[in-house]
Order: structure tokens, then C-alpha cells, then sequence
């Protein structure tokens, strides 16, 4: 017989991103077959990547390699850093007119002379595949149907996926980005979650972490959320993706500690990012839906 002495401290859940997002790339490969049977449709994605920034090189790249592996038709144009943004704007307008391409997405960040605000409005909403236009954001403000941004749209999958409850909880996120934290809070929202949306002026910021039920994390600033800002049982979902000097990958929050205190968290990598891509293709599904349907 075994006697067990002192207390069992149980560490949180891992929310395993990789094992999500295949089950949503599963998901989608059986809708495109699906169009492929049905309507004899094969969604297409053209990614357009400007200059030589090294880890939107490995982005477009791990993009490419998912569409081929889920059955999308994929094309990367691949632009000089001198591009001018007429030039790209008028790449923009041919493919919002190509009848083979349900999506577009232009890698971030631009080079500094490209007004990106300028080029990702000139995306035809219902090809949006980032949901970054601002038709897509507003649809999404006011609870209508559009593209939604696929960082904070796979983090919804993955809480709802996982069965962890959202109505009714306390929603806390830090980080005001229209890419991440503005468009998880509606989408929070839009599930019945009280949200709270903390900035780099909030002040006292551990009083306001601690009463969250589902604490979100994007503020790009390493191993930031100590155990001491987290409520025991609390989901945290870390967004951050950061380089060590090292050249070890952390999150925004401190894996080690948080696992202790939290019921369920997501780990760096492994998490949120794998959940990325998946939600890029799922997008890409929907935008040719939309495309073929009449609601749109
Ligand atoms: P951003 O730089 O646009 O925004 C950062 C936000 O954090 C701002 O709203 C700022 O007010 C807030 N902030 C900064 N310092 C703060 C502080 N001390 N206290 C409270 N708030 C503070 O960042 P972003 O584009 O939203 O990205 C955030 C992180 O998420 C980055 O590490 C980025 O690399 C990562 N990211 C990951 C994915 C993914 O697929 N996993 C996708 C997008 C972004």
C-alpha cells in the first residue's frame, strides 16, 4: 500500500496547438474535397511577400507548404525590396480579379515606403484570407459574417475545441493589436465573455490579470507573465513569440511558473502558432464559399 504524504500540487493542461491545428487541416482538406467533388473547385491562396526580412521568408515558406499538403493551390509572388506601391497595387488588383484566387494575403511588415494600411484596404473583402481589410473588421465588430483575423480566430477553435467554457467568464488580454488583441476581444465578446483589453498604459496590471478566467497574452515582451499575475485555475493562452539571444523561442508568459498555477496553458513553441496556418487555410475555404454563395 502506498501512503502519499504532503500535498499534490498538479500542474495545468498543455493545450497541444500542433495536435489542434491538424484536426482543423483535417477538417479542411475534407471540405476541399468536398468542393473539389461537388462544384469542381479548388480554393487558391497567392501569398505576396515584398524585400528580404529572413523570418517572413520562413512564414511565406511554411504557408506555401501547407496549402500543397491540404490540397489548396497555392502561388508566392515574391517582390524586390524597391517595389514601388503602385507596382503592388496593381499585383493586388489582378489577383482580386483572378478567377483562380479565393485568397490573398500580403505578408507583414512591409517595407517602410509601402503604406500597408493603403494595400491591405485595396484586398477585396471576400478574399481577404487575413481579415485585416477594414470591411472585415468592422464586420466583425458588429457581429456579422466575414474573414476573420486567423491568430485570434485559432485561439477560439482551440478553447472551444479543448470544451473550455467561454460565456459568462472574465476575459483578460494584454495587447491592443488590430492583428491579435482587438479582434480576440470581439470575438470573446461575440461568445458572451466580460473582456478586458490591458495596454502597454494600463496601470497596475497584475490586479486585473488575476481576476481572469481566461487570461490571452500577446504583447511580445519575454517570459512577462509571472505566476504572481495569474488566478489559481485560470486558461492562459500565450501569443508571444520570442527570440532568446540564445536562440531559444519563448512565449509572453513564464512557462515554468505559470504551469503551476493555471488549469490550462498553451506552451511556446507548439501553441497558438501551429493553429496560425491551419486557421489561414480554414479562411481560405470560407473566403471561396463566400465567393460562390449569394449571402455574401
Ligand atoms: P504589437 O507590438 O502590435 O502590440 C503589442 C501590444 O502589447 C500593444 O497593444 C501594447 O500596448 C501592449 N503592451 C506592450 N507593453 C506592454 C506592457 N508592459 N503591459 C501591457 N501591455 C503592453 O504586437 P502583436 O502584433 O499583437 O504581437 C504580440 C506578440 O504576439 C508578438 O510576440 C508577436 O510575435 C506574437 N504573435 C504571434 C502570432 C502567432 O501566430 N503565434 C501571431 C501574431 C503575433
Amino acid at each position: 500500500m502506498m501512503i502519499f504524504l504532503g500535498v499534490i500540487s498538479l500542474s495545468a493542461i498543455i493545450l497541444d496547438g500542433n495536435q489542434i491545428g491538424a484536426e482543423i487541416r483535417q477538417k479542411v482538406k475534407r471540405d476541399i474535397q468536398d468542393l473539389k467533388e461537388k462544384y469542381v473547385m479548388t480554393p487558391g491562396l497567392a501569398v505576396i511577400i515584398v524585400g528580404e526580412n529572413p523570418a517572413s521568408k520562413v512564414y511565406v515558406g511554411r504557408k506555401h507548404k501547407a496549402c500543397e499538403e491540404t490540397g489548396v493551390h497555392s502561388e508566392v509572388i515574391t517582390l524586390p525590396e524597391q517595389t514601388e506601391q503602385i507596382q503592388l497595387l496593381e499585383i493586388i488588383e489582378k489577383l482580386n480579379n483572378d478567377i483562380h484566387i479565393n485568397g490573398i494575403l500580403v505578408q507583414l511588415p512591409l517595407p517602410a515606403h509601402i503604406n500597408t494600411e493603403v494595400i491591405l484596404e485595396s484586398i477585396r473583402p471576400d478574399k481577404d484570407v487575413d481579415g485585416f481589410n477594414p470591411v472585415n473588421a468592422g464586420r466583425l465588430f458588429i457581429g456579422q459574417e466575414g474573414l476573420v483575423p486567423c491568430t485570434p480566430y485559432g485561439i477560439i477553435k482551440m478553447l472551444e475545441m479543448s470544451g473550455i467554457p467561454i460565456a459568462g467568464k472574465r476575459a483578460v488580454i494584454i495587447g491592443r493589436s488590430n492583428i491579435v488583441g482587438k479582434p480576440m476581444a470581439m470575438l470573446l465578446l461575440a461568445r458572451d465573455a466580460t473582456v478586458v483589453i490591458c495596454h502597454s498604459k494600463t496601470k497596475d496590471l497584475p490586479s486585473i490579470t488575476k481576476e481572469a478566467d481566461i487570461l490571452i497574452v500577446a504583447l511580445g515582451k519575454a517570459s512577462f507573465v509571472t505566476s504572481d499575475m495569474v488566478k489559481k485555475g485560470a486558461v492562459v493562452i500565450d501569443v508571444g513569440i520570442n527570440r532568446l539571444p540564445s536562440g531559444k523561442l519563448v512565449g509572453d508568459v513564464n512557462y515554468e511558473e505559470v504551469k503551476e498555477v493555471a488549469s490550462f496553458i498553451t506552451p511556446v513553441p507548439g501553441g497558438v502558432g501551429p493553429l496560425t496556418i491551419s486557421m489561414l487555410l480554414y479562411n481560405t475555404v470560407q473566403a471561396t464559399k463566400m465567393q460562390h454563395s449569394a449571402s455574401w
